[in-house]
C-alpha cells in the first residue's frame, strides 16, 4: 500500500535487492477475452503519475487493460484522483508514494507493487523535475537534485524491476526523456545533462537485455502543456511557442499514445528514442 514517506530531508540509502516473488500466471490467459484489452493481465508501474504526462500515461495503459501502480511523491490527492478515474472506467489501479530519487525508497516501492499485484511487466520512468538557472548561478546541489530525480531514478528503477521481468521473460520499459537532452536549452544545464544521460542509459541497458524479452526505449517530448510549462513566464511562453513548427503545445495524451505504442506494439523496437515534439528538434 502507499507509504507515507516524504522526500524532504531524507538521506538516500543503499537499496537492498528487491524481494521478488515468482508469479507464473500467464497474462496471456487474462488477455483471452479481447474486450479486456491487449494489455490485460499486465501490470504497469508509472512513476510521477499524479499529474501531467504521467497521469495521462497511467490512464492510457489502463485503457489497454493493464493494472496500474500510480506513483507520486507529494500529491496524494491527485494520485488518488488518477486511480479513481481508472477504477470508474472499469480498470485496476492503486497509488504508491515514493521518492524515486532515493534508491532505498525505489526498492520498497517495487516490493510493494509486486506485493500488491504479483509482478511488474511495464515500467514507465516518467517522474521528473526542473530547477532552471543560468550556469554560473546553478549550484552543485541543484545540479545533483535534478540529475538524481530525472536520471538516478531511472537507473534505480530499472535495476529494481528488471529481475521481476526476467522471471517472466517479458518486459517493457519506457523512459521519458526530453528534446532538451538532444538540443540543450538555456538555463537547463542540470536538466539537459540528465535527459541526455537517460538516452545513453536507455541504449546500454537495452543492449544488455535485448535477448531477454525486455525492450527498453525512450520517448522525448517537446513542450507539453503541463505544470512544467505553466510555471514559465508568459513572455517566454510566447517566444517558445513561436519556435514550435506545429505552432502549439503538445498534450500529455499525445505522449501517452507514443508510450502505449512502444509497450503494446514495439516488440522489435529497443534502444530507440521516439521524438514527440511538434517538429521542435528540427527548428530549435
Ligand atoms: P509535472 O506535471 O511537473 O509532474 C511531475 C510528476 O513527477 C508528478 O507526478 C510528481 O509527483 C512526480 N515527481 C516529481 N519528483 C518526484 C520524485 N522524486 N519521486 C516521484 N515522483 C516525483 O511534469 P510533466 O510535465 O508531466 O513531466 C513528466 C515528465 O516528462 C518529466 O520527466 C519531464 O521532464 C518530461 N518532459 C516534460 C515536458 C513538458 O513540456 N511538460 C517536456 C519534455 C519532457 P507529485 O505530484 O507528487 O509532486
Amino acid at each position: 500500500m502507499a507509504s507515507t514517506r516524504s522526500n524532504k530531508g531524507t538521506k538516500p540509502k543503499r537499496a537492498a535487492a528487491p524481494e521478488v516473488e515468482q508469479n507464473d500466471a500467464a497474462p496471456e490467459a487474462a488477455a483471452a477475452d479481447p474486450a479486456a484489452g491487449p494489455l490485460a493481465g499486465r501490470v504497469a508501474l508509472v512513476t510521477g503519475a499524479s499529474r501531467g504526462i504521467g497521469a495521462a500515461i497511467a490512464k492510457a495503459l489502463a485503457d489497454e487493460g493493464a493494472a496500474v501502480a500510480v506513483n507520486y511523491v507529494r500529491n496524494k490527492g491527485l494520485a488518488d484522483d488518477v486511480a479513481s478515474e481508472i477504477q470508474r472506467a472499469g480498470g485496476t489501479a492503486r497509488v504508491f508514494q515514493a521518492n524515486v530519487s532515493d534508491e532505498g525508497q525505489v526498492s520498497t516501492l517495487v516490493n510493494e507493487v509486486i506485493g500488491a499485484f504479483g509482478r511488474v511487466d511495464i515500467l514507465v520512468n516518467n517522474a521528473g523535475i526542473t530547477e532552471d538557472a543560468w550556469f554560473q548561478k546553478m549550484d552543485f546541489l541543484s545540479f545533483n537534485r535534478v540529475v538524481d530525480t530525472n536520471l538516478g531514478s531511472v537507473f534505480a528503477m530499472m535495476k529494481a524491476v528488471i529481475p521481476n521481468m526476467q522471471l517472466h521473460g517479458w518486459g517493457r520499459i519506457v523512459n521519458v526523456s526530453s528534446f532538451v537532452g538532444q538540443t540543450g536549452n538555456l538555463t537547463q544545464a542540470n536538466y539537459a545533462a540528465a535527459k541526455a544521460g537517460m538516452l545513453g542509459l536507455t541504449k546500454v541497458v537495452a543492449l544488455e537485455y535485448a535477448t531477454k524479452g525486455i525492450t527498453i526505449n525512450a520517448v522525448a517530448p517537446g513542450f507539453i502543456e503541463t505544470e512544467m510549462i505553466k510555471v514559465i513566464a508568459p513572455k517566454i511562453q510566447d517566444m517558445l511557442l513561436a519556435r514550435i513548427p506545429m505552432g502549439r503545445w503538445g498534450q500529455p495524451e499525445e505522449i501517452a499514445k507514443a508510450v502505449v505504442f512502444l509497450v503494446r506494439d514495439g516488440s522489435y523496437i529497443t534502444g530507440a528514442c521516439l521524438n514527440v515534439n511538434g517538429g521542435v528538434v528540427t527548428a530549435f
